[in-house]
């Protein structure tokens, strides 16, 4: 007999798939799942390697972390809503081995592991639709050991395949002369390779800043190239200089947009990632140029097609809380709790609030990044789901030690948080460890 269940289909392993599929997977009764991951572990970007290629199925190197990372965001708000990290007392901005520790440990914990397929690689997403115009999803997938390849039908279909992998690399006239040693972010491992070099690190997002405080420790120099002019006068370190974008590339030297110029030995590009879904079938319009994914009613439905959900779009937030909440929204729309608008409607929407933001002057690109808009989304999604929003203690850590970088790039993450209730928190400097 043809199970009554809801089958749904994960692509993704990292915490974004774990924490839908722990909620998910609370309603055995009512939904039968499936975690496609093509690595041979869970975690994600988390799972740090020092491969920078390819991995042992042979796929190319999904992760992005460098060895010595240390988290950005303090663990007292970056830790899951009903999973606190173990040592609640240690340093707020931890290795990046502990959250892939962590990770599993969620895993284990909600008896995941069954639901998961490792080292299967999903090539194919394609969607069927029925005489009565229900969308069904036909999903192909690759056991990468077995090489067997299979095609199965899922009523629901949830991206989490990332977007922190294929790197974007802009042009810049003569870039093809250089003849040094030229990498992104997502390459970077460690520091050790750049000794005694003049390296040129483009962007000052998180990863720039970051690779450039490492790097500045072994190079002989190094160029912060961005246009973030706020950042112009802030010291980092004495061998690290600032410059405008680059202008363009003649072999080895490099001609920033303010007349200056500079012989580089090693380039790293830390200019961001593209979204991309290989997977998917022509038939799904999803359009992501300028780092923009649409069109997504509320971040996370697909406008057309409201069985098809993308998790992890929005940046500059708190992602694994933010899983959390979208998760159960996500379950909450499965069940027919939150009825979602029409398909015309939920375009009209998405339209709309994509027009509204750019009135006010924020490119297409940045859209994503909510940073100050994210606190209503999340009361937004939360209050639609019927579940608990953030305590006012969260964004205030945010706001703290987001005001503690920008104070000082250097120490930010020597200080310690702790939560001592919904509105309130301590922090004290601590010995860098
Ligand atoms: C360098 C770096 C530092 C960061 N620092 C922080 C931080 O300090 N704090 C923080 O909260 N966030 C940080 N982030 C953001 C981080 O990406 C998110 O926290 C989170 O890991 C995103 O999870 P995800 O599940 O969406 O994607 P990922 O972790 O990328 O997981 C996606 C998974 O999908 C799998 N997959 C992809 N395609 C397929 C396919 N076709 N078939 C099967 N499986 C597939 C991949 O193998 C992977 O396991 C950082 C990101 C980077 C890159």
């Amino acid at each position: 007999m043809p199970s009554s269940k809801t089958k749904v289909a994960i692509i993704g392993g990292g915490v974004a798939g774990l924490i839908v599929a722990r909620h998910i997977s609370s309603r055995p009764e009512d939904y039968s799942l499936t975690v496609f991951e093509q690595t041979n572990q869970v975690g994600g970007t988390w799972v740090y390697t020092d491969d920078t290629e390819y991995d042992k199925n042979g796929l190319p190197v999904h992760s992005s972390m460098y060895k010595n990372l240390r988290t950005n965001l303090p663990k007292e708000i970056m830790q899951i809503q009903d999973f606190p990290f173990k040592d609640q007392d240690g340093p707020s901005f931890v290795h990046h081995s502990t959250i892939r520790q962590y990770l599993q440990d969620y895993t284990q914990h909600f008896n995941l592991y069954p639901y998961i397929k490792l080292n299967t690689a999903v090539n194919y997403v394609e969607p069927e639709t029925s005489a009565t115009g229900q969308i069904n999803w036909l999903i192909t997938s690759k056991d990468l050991i077995t090489k067997i390849e299979a095609t199965k039908n899922f009523d629901v279909v949830i991206l989490c395949n990332g977007h922190y992998t294929v790197g974007n690399i802009p042009r810049i006239r003569g870039q093809e002369t250089f003849p040094g040693d030229c990498i992104h972010s997502h390459q970077y491992r460690v520091p050790d390779n750049f000794s005694g070099k003049r390296v040129c690190i483009l962007g000052a997002s998180w990863s720039g800043i970051d690779i450039a405080l490492e790097v500045c420790k072994h190079a002989e120099k190094v160029y912060l190239s961005h246009n973030l002019t706020e950042l112009l006068d802030t010291k980092m370190s004495d061998n690290i200089e600032h410059r405008p974008g680059i202008n363009y590339i003649d072999g080895k030297t490099f001609h920033f947009r303010d007349g200056t110029s500079a012989d580089i030995d090693n380039f790293i590009y830390c200019t961001g990632y593209k979204f991309t879904y290989p997977f998917m079938s022509d038939k799904v319009e999803i359009r992501t140029d300028d780092n923009h994914v649409e069109p997504v009613y509320k971040h996370l439905v697909h406008t057309d097609m409201p069985n098809l959900f993308f998790m992890g779009l929005p940046g500059l937030v708190i992602p694994f809380p933010m899983f959390h909440i979208q998760s159960q929204y996500i379950l909450r729309i499965l069940d027919g709790r939150i009825k979602l608008p029409s398909c015309e409607e939920m375009r009209l929407d998405y339209e709309r609030e994509k027009s509204m933001l750019l009135q006010q002057g924020i490119p297409i690109r940045h859209i994503i990044k909510m940073k100050e808009r994210q606190w209503d989304y999340y009361d937004e999604i939360a209050a639609a789901a019927n579940v608990p929003s953030f305590p006012p203690v969260i964004k205030k850590i945010y706001d703290y030690s987001n005001k503690m970088r920008e104070l000082d790039f250097m120490i930010y993450k020597n200080y310690q948080y702790k939560i001592v209730d919904k509105n309130n928190f301590t922090v004290r400097y601590c010995k860098p460890c």
